[in-house]
């Protein structure tokens, strides 16, 4: 599989560290319903910090939803995830 650029829809918080995240779903992109894909923010300095996360949407759905636990004490990619706003990619 390659990479893909998508733009966040909508980015919320579901608990106090738990963040629920739409995106844009590339065209044809196929998956598993309990697969994983690995995440990198299209940001200076984070291209290169790839974490894997879990699909939360289906298959079907015309987005992408990822639900994904923050680590803000761990100032990595989750904790960055925090600062994230729609169309950021
Ligand atoms: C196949 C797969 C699917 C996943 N799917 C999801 C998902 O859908 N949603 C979700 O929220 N998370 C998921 N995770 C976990 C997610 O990848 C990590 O929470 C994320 O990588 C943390 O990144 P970070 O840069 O914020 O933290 P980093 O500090 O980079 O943490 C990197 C890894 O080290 C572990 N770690 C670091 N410090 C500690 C500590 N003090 N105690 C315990 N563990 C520590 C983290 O759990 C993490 O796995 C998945 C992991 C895997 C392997």
């Amino acid at each position: 599989m390659g990479n893909f650029n998508v733009k966040i829809i909508s980015i919320g918080h579901i608990t106090h560290d738990v963040l629920q995240i739409f995106t844009e779903k590339p065209q044809k992109f196929g998956f598993i319903p309990g697969q994983a894909t690995e995440i990198s923010i299209n940001k200076d300095g984070w291209q290169n910090e790839k974490r894997p996360f879990t699909f939360t949407s289906l298959p079907n759905d015309d987005y992408l939803q990822f639900t994904i636990k923050t680590y803000p004490l761990h100032k990595g990619v989750t904790n960055e995830l925090l600062q994230l706003k729609k169309n950021d990619e």
